[in-house]
């Protein structure tokens, strides 16, 4: 094989190489938790925050209830005792007992609307919490296949650094460094390219026939027009 078609070889593990490491760069990027999952874990949170406040003023608000009620009946048992003759007292008495029951209504009033609210609030957690699970589920199986693909990728790449290493033993010292200067500089560290018939592939320019020739024979030769190393196809 001539040293131009070796440094093809070589070219085409840089290749693979390079696609490698780009991709492991974006499945090690992919590993890291989506926004997506963070804010249904957030609003998960707030959901779990919004019911355990309005469970809270649930708890609150039937506490006062049962203080009035008692309240309310000991005024009440207080006033029909027949224990009480003054006519004032019994007066007064009967406007507070009045003054209570009006309390408790409002009272039941605001228990009923809150019980409500804690109804809604529990509804919302457990619509978060089925999306959060999907969402975790479904996360779970991704980040499981990056993972395979991490290891997988990170054997092929080991095994390509060893292929390009046995690879540039076989080639001139000269011409390595030629090549490897080339791919520092040209787009997608393509610094050989082949002829299509008296064509350079890489910048689609046709070359003279000696250039052609020269290629042909396996001589170190560039395109006249990208400076490539040209070799056979
Ligand atoms: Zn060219």
């Amino acid at each position: 094989m001539s040293q131009p078609a070796q440094l093809l070889r070589l070219q085409r593990i840089d290749d693979q190489l390079r696609a490698g490491k780009q991709r492991l760069g974006e499945v090690i990027q992919g590993m890291n938790e989506p926004q997506s999952l963070l804010d249904l874990r957030e609003s998960a949170e707030t959901a779990q925050q919004t019911l355990a406040a309005a469970q809270t003023k649930q708890r609150d608000l039937e506490l006062q209830f049962a203080g009035l009620s008692s309240k309310h009946k000991e005024s009440n048992d207080h006033l029909y005792s027949g224990k009480i003759k003054n006519s004032r007292e019994l007066a007064d008495l009967q406007q507070e007992v009045q003054m209570l029951q009006r309390r408790k209504e409002f009272l039941e009033e605001d228990v009923l609307e809150n019980l409500e609210l804690v109804e809604a609030a529990a509804e919302k957690v457990a619509d978060a919490n089925e999306v959060l699970a999907a969402a975790e589920t479904e996360w779970q199986v991704k980040y499981k296949d990056l993972q395979a693909e991490k290891i997988a990728l990170a054997t092929s790449l080991n095994g390509l650094i060893g292929r390009r290493k046995q690879r540039m033993a076989t080639i001139d010292k000269r011409m390595l460094k030629t090549y490897l200067q080339l791919s520092q500089k040209k787009r997608n560290g393509v610094a050989v390219a082949t002829l299509k018939i008296n064509k350079c592939t890489g910048c689609q320019t046709t070359q003279p026939a000696m250039i052609v020739k020269q290629v042909e024979q396996g001589e170190l030769v560039y395109c006249n027009s990208c400076g490539r190393i040209l070799v056979q196809a």
